[in-house]
């Protein structure tokens, strides 16, 4: 009675309710046997939503809203914590329990927050202290209800058959993914069922639905799998997010894999990163860039400069890796010491190759690992990303001390590179004197050979890409020697048009010239423009244009690249630039 009459009191004071509505509310909560919060809402003295949200602010605890679908959330081995009775008498449902080391704590929905005996009891029975969270007396009814009736499913999942189903439904979707060479699994909790997506050639694909009944089992096999290696995985703990990494052979390919999870109000996603070492020796070398032929032979006397450094630049996921292992590859010989320092190495290279992986939290960083390699002897050093002004500071120092450098930055365009060097931190003259060529790219889905079909575009798809009208126009008026093609969708490319990816490049070369511009501090604009004429360069959009007109790739992916604020060169043109002068 003393906590109701303290309740009351509150709710006059922050002027939620009058004096005469909680006389009212105190009289007719007898006869509904319901907290006074709820007989005021029943009495519509005051919304509920509000009232129990100004409650929570003053009382310093959360109001969860919990929905029919949120019961999905629900721990179940939270029903061995708390027995069923008592959630009824006290009114309570418990949602997590986080018990490590230094914690054991429990939080629990409470309708009445101000009930201090409902706390203690629960303290007492479970060990644990208790946080409360503030919702309604119905989402506890339905809560309680929901989680010991899970009880039964929970048993009937820890038999040995049901476990096996798991493991093969885990293993499946892994199979899947190789032979569909995705690059990510996403498996999500909805509603109505668990979807499992799989990234492939860089788009998100609906793979696989299954019920949502089968998600916890799932994400608790994920997580044995995940704990193999370094990381333990809880299973227990849904509340905070946790990674893991397997290795595994799948599909005989051997693939290496992170794991990590999310908790969402639907339960926890998890998405795993797939590397496949086996199809990472198929890198190839330098020709398997499919570079036009004029870039691709300038690229070659580049890479094969005694010093320097060439930087590949371009968004994550662009393929930047993938070329300068093709690069290293190509070069590679007894003769010289070639060492990697990536983050994390994800592409296994061949003999003679040495690759370090960084370990940051072991204070093992690019700048540690960079000292060390100085020290090792080096020819070629490829430093996976330069993030930061030491890592530029020491790949300049090795480039002017006679060592090759093959790095990456993230910028949009070819010339970006110079003026992201300057804005790390590195001098002018330093950058003029070490560069040797920057390279920018970007990956575009291939149309799928077994359903590619040939068409007409209308003008606006080619405007809106941001196509010049003069090329707009040259493009129709040649329909005999302009084709664009796109895939209608079959079997093969699981109705998407499109199956693998190819690079597309803008090579950008360090002559005497481009030097001078450095020197000059001119921006980047000023040096793509220059040299677009004296190098004859193609832009990466022209140069998608390109590879759209041979009938590699279609207009609607050539939205992935930048378009720049340049005049586009005539088609004709365009051609001609990317054959060897
Ligand atoms: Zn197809």
């Amino acid at each position: 009675m003393n906590e109701k009459k303290k309740f009351g009191e509150l709710l006059i004071e922050k002027k939620i309710i009058t004096t005469a509505q909680l006389e009212e509310a105190l009289k007719k909560q007898k006869e509904l046997e319901l907290p006074l919060g709820e007989t005021l809402i029943k009495l519509k003295f005051v919304s509920e939503n509000f009232l129990l949200e100004t409650l929570a602010r003053h009382l310093g605890c959360e109001f969860l809203n919990i929905a029919e679908d949120d019961y999905k959330i629900l721990d179940k081995s939270l029903v061995k914590v708390i027995p069923m009775e008592i959630c009824h008498k006290l009114r309570v449902l418990p949602l997590f329990q986080i018990i490590d080391d230094e914690t054991k704590q429990l939080t629990l929905a409470m309708a009445d927050p101000l009930a201090d005996y409902a706390v203690k009891e629960v303290e007492e029975l479970t060990g644990c202290s208790v946080s409360p969270i503030l919702t309604t007396s119905a989402a506890i009814e339905g809560g309680i209800n929901k989680l010991f009736d899970v009880k039964v499913s929970v048993a009937k999942a820890a038999t040995m058959e049901e476990d096996s189903d798991t493991i093969k439904l885990v293993n499946k979707i892994l199979l899947n993914a190789v032979n569909l060479r995705a690059s990510d699994i996403h498996i999500e909790p909805h509603a109505e069922e668990v979807h499992i997506r799989m990234r492939i050639d860089g788009v998100l694909q609906l793979v696989m639905a299954i019920p949502s009944s089968q998600h916890p089992a799932i994400v608790s096999r994920l997580k044995i799998m995940g704990s193999e290696q370094k990381s333990v995985m809880k299973i227990e703990e849904k509340r905070l997010p946790q990674d893991g990494s397997l290795s595994r052979a799948i599909g005989g390919h051997a693939v290496d894999c992170r794991i990590s999870t999310l908790p969402t109000i639907r339960g926890e996603k998890i998405v795993m990163r797939l590397f496949d070492k086996d199809r990472a020796t198929h890198v190839g070398r330098i020709a398997g860039l499919k570079m036009s032929p004029r870039m691709e032979l300038e690229f070659r006397r580049c890479v094969r400069q005694p010093n320097g450094i060439i930087i590949v630049t371009g968004p994550t996921g662009s393929g930047k890796t993938t070329t300068l292992h093709a690069v290293i590859n190509e070069i590679n010989d007894v003769g010289i010491n070639i060492i990697t320092v990536e983050d994390p190495v994800e592409l296994n290279a061949p003999n003679y190759i040495n690759q370090s992986s960084l370990i940051p939290p072991a204070g093992y960083t690019f700048g540690r690992a960079l000292r060390a390699i100085m020290r090792q002897d080096p020819d070629v050093i490829l430093i996976g990303e330069i993030r930061d002004r030491e890592t530029a500071e020491i790949a300049v120092q090795a480039a002017l001390t006679g060592h090759r450098v093959y790095t990456t930055l993230h910028t949009e365009d070819a010339a970006g590179a110079v003026m992201r060097m300057i804005d790390i931190g590195v001098e002018h003259f330093l950058v003029s004197s070490t560069l040797v060529s920057a390279l920018n790219q970007r990956l575009l889905r291939k149309i799928c050979p077994y359903c590619a079909e040939e068409y007409v575009p209308m003008r606006v798809e080619m405007a809106d890409i941001g196509i010049d009208n003069h090329v707009i126009e040259e493009i129709l008026s040649n329909p005999d020697k302009y084709k664009l093609r796109r895939g209608a969708g079959c079997s093969a490319c699981r109705q998407t048009g499109y199956r693998e990816r190819q690079g597309v490049f803008e090579m950008l070369t360090v002559t005497p010239e481009v030097r001078n511009m450095i020197l000059q501090k001119q921006n980047s604009d000023v040096i793509s423009e220059k040299t677009r004429e004296s190098q004859s360069m193609n832009m990466i959009f022209e140069e998608g244009l390109r590879l759209v007109l041979s009938g590699v790739t279609t207009l609607g992916e050539m939205q992935r690249l930048p378009r720049g604020d340049y005049k586009m060169k005539s088609v004709e043109r365009i051609f001609l630039d990317s054959q060897i002068a």
